[in-house]
């Protein structure tokens, strides 16, 4: 027999679970399909929400805006359908100089949403910074848990009635008179009006169908991390940042390197991490390292998402490849696909995310 649904979104990472959610608060029924495997990129995360850092040029900044400032409410909804409280961090991420040539860049760059914080207002607000000459605050911007929100979201799923999840690795996509059919390396088949493709880093093995998903490949993260510190923003240095989370821990990041599927962390990474962190937060060099681990981010060339219907079969729907920031637009994502199934009008330009544009 033969599952079907409305919709079948492909990878239940948090590009995969937020457009779940978003289809199923529409009354689209869902099949979510995913495989878990070693260096999936949303539990690796660091979380940050950082459109003002993490800056995109033209309307797709005003994406990434958009999809922080949905946040709040976004969480408090899924509270309410949950019952879990997702840790949300906005008390603005810093941006600190090291130098008289840090100040003038970071001067230089800033929006003009941002304030600068000498010495004294910066050693204030976080003593273990105070070695830095300043920073540039941004408002708004900060860091969600997303290891707890990935919970949340798992919650959702399982308990919403539009949603089945199936544990399983979609091998082969093929459309039939307006159908789509998937086959699972089970052997099972599964039979839907549309498809979300949403296989993070892992989207070349459907290129075949699919073939926008080429353009998608993985690059390495390694994080940190460390025992309390004090530090209560998300703080940008040079070369690196750290994301303080509840529980007192604080990440630190991060590398990009391409090292294809390997997700495994190496001495020269984490070294690299945690040199970056101290140059941030001298105290950190006698901080104890509570945990090491990488994972495996979607890129796609410009770094910004594929996000609309395949060229030539708009029945298949791409939202992958999102990147460094595919917790931030994870939300947004999610609603922007559930709006383009439900045929409703777009109130995003989407223009630069077009899967064909490689
Ligand atoms: C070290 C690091 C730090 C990061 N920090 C941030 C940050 O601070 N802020 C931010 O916004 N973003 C950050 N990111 C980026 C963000 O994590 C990713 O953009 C986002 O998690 C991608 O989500 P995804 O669901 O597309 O991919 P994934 O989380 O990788 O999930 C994809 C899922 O699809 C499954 N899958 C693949 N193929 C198939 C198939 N054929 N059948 C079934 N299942 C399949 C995979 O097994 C996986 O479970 C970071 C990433 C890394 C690695």
């Amino acid at each position: 027999m033969r599952l079907t649904a409305d919709v079948t979104v492909v990878g239940a990472g948090v590009i995969g679970l937020c457009t779940a959610a978003s289809l199923a608060r529409q009354g689209i029924s869902v099949l979510l399909v995913g495989k878990q495997q070693y260096g999936e990129a949303s539990p690796a995360a660091a979380g940050m929400l950082a459109p003002s850092v993490e800056r995109a040029a033209g309307p797709a900044h005003n994406f990434a805006i958009a999809a922080r400032d949905i946040y709040p409410h976004w969480l408090a909804q899924l509270s309410d359908e949950t019952g879990i409280a997702v840790p949300l961090n906005r008390l603005g991420v810093l941006q600190v100089a090291l130098s008289d040539k840090g100040v003038k860049g970071l001067r230089k760059a800033a929006l003009p949403s941002t304030e600068w914080l000498n010495q004294d207002d910066l050693r204030r607000i976080e003593p273990a910074l105070g070695h830095a000459i300043g920073a540039v605050l941004n408002p708004d911007d900060g860091a969600v848990d997303n290891v707890a929100l990935l919970g949340a979201l798992s919650k959702f799923a399982s308990m919403s009635r539009q949603i089945t999840r199936i544990d399983g690795r979609v091998t082969a996509l093929a459309s039939n008179a307006g159908r789509q059919s998937l086959r699972l390396e089970s052997g099972e088949m599964l039979d839907t009006g549309r498809v979300v493709l949403a296989p993070g880093a892992w989207g070349a093995a459907l290129a075949d169908s699919a073939r926008c998903l080429r353009s998608v490949v993985p690059s390495r993260g390694q994080l940190v991390s460390f025992g309390p510190i004090g530090v209560r923003h998300v703080v940008y240095g040079p070369r690196g940042y750290l994301v303080p989370r509840e529980q007192s821990l604080l990440i630190a990041g991060s590398t990009m390197e391409n090292a294809g599927f390997d997700a495994t962390t190496t001495p020269e990474g984490i070294a690299r991490v945690r040199s970056a962190a101290e140059e941030i937060a001298p105290a950190l060099a006698t901080a104890t390292v509570t945990s090491t681990w990488a994972g495996l981010r979607p890129v796609t060339p410009d770094m910004l998402p594929l996000l609309g219907p395949d060229p030539e079969n708009s029945s298949l729907i791409y939202a992958c490849g999102h990147s460094r920031n595919g917790i931030l637009l994870a939300p947004l994502t999610g609603e922007v696909v559930a709006s383009l199934v439900a045929g409703a009008p777009m109130s995003h330009d989407l223009s630069q995310f077009r899967p064909e544009r490689f």
